[in-house]
């Protein structure tokens, strides 16, 4: 290394992320897991066979003491023999967190519990509760369709007192091109009857109502604005029930401003096709912040080209770490491993240019690492 490059060893917060699956997992379960689509790939395909497996056999497998890509089959008959608890710890505490900010509202039977992770990582783990899903716990229980919208805004209430932050998937339920105004008594009232007469009765208690979940990340900004936390807001890649485009952030700009207004910090999450406009979004609005967790890994090699258009216009003071991890640890360890590698990458063609200096890059890597979320985050 030369006088001139720098070394990204410092810890991150990861301000985005989900447990990981506390069970031995088998080679199909394994692939589901990397991958956002609920299909499996098409047969006589793996998932191994693409930007994110070419990672995990790279980086992952000296981690289980194999050879850099091993097949696939490989490394996850390792995985069995190891268990899932070493090899959880293993990756988890390679990771060079500083803590954790846990996403607990997907998924959540089948994951570990924030206290789990911390229990894991060696780390402190933090809740951050998902708007959404706390509306489906409440219809859950019975209450009756009068009742929910109240009742409702006190379990999020109540469950925000212990958050760090709030999150929305209103992309994923409705995309973003919606009426972004707060809805009316009645109109509330209405789309709590639509949902609950045609899903309840079908059994399902997924909230796909425009109203309802314009409800819900109203009350929801209204506690963020009360209790000083952030709303995290699902951006981009993510599960198959989207429509891609229709969640560019940039539809979304009335309700950033109207955040804005009540100085509700955003933090933009993944934002993949979208990380330039949520760059812009960082740039123009005092409260918008954003990551591109997730994309790193599924870009694997090609990663730091999206990190590269993350850091083209936005501000060094409004960009966060996160790795998106859900279910397998490696998404943990390979997340912070290629987000160093492609900082890394940048800032060092940066001083090679002569458009920054070592210390410079370090005050940058700090921002980015770790500061921003301290300052946005009450992590105590
Ligand atoms: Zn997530």
């Amino acid at each position: 290394m030369s006088t001139d490059e720098i070394a990204i060893d410092i810890p991150l917060i990861d301000h985005h992320c989900h447990g990981v699956v506390p069970q031995d997992l088998n080679l199909k379960r394994f692939e589901a897991l990397m991958s956002e689509s609920y299909k499996l790939p098409p047969e006589g395909t793996s998932q191994f066979d693409k930007p994110l497996g070419l990672v995990v056999r790279r980086f992952c497998a000296p981690m289980l003491d194999l050879e850099p890509f091993c097949s696939g089959e490989e490394y996850v008959e390792r995985r069995r023999a190891l268990g899932h608890e070493e090899v959880n710890r293993r990756l988890l505490t390679a990771c060079g967190l500083e803590s954790l900010l846990v996403d607990t509202g997907h998924r959540s039977d089948a994951i570990a519990d924030v206290p789990m992770m911390n229990d894991l990582s060696g780390r402190p783990a933090h809740e951050v509760v998902r708007i959404e899903a706390v509306a489906e716990q409440v219809a859950r229980t019975g209450v009756s369709a009068a009742d929910f919208p109240q009742a409702f805004t006190d379990e999020l209430a109540a469950r925000a007192k212990t958050a760090v932050g709030l999150k929305t998937i209103v992309a994923y339920r409705v995309t973003f091109d919606i009426d972004q105004t707060p809805p009316t008594k009645a109109e509330i009232a209405r789309g709590t009857d639509r949902w609950f007469s045609s899903n309840m009765a079908a059994g399902k208690v997924r909230l796909g109502d425009v109203d309802v979940v314009r409800h819900g990340i109203w009350a929801g900004g209204e506690l963020c604005r009360d209790l000083g936390l952030p709303l995290q807001i699902h951006v981009g890649f993510g599960d198959p029930d989207i429509y891609m485009h229709a969640c560019d952030p940039t539809h979304f700009t009335d309700y950033l401003r109207a955040m804005e207004d009540w100085k509700v910090n955003c933090t933009l999450l993944h934002n993949y096709p979208f990380q330039r406009e949520a760059a812009w979004l960082a740039e123009i609005f005092q409260n918008v912040y954003y990551d591109v967790g997730v994309i790193l890994n599924f870009s694997g090699p090609q990663s730091a080209t999206i990190l590269g258009e993350a850091l083209e216009m936005g501000p060094f003071t409004k960009q966060l770490y996160s790795s998106d991890a859900f279910g397998l640890a490696e998404l943990y360890y390979l997340g912070q491993l290629l987000f160093r590698r492609a900082l890394k990458q940048h800032l060092d063609r940066w001083i090679a240019d002569d458009m920054c200096n070592v210390a410079e890059a370090d005050r940058i890597i700090a921002m980015i690492a770790t500061q921003n979320s301290r300052r946005i985050y009450p992590l105590g």
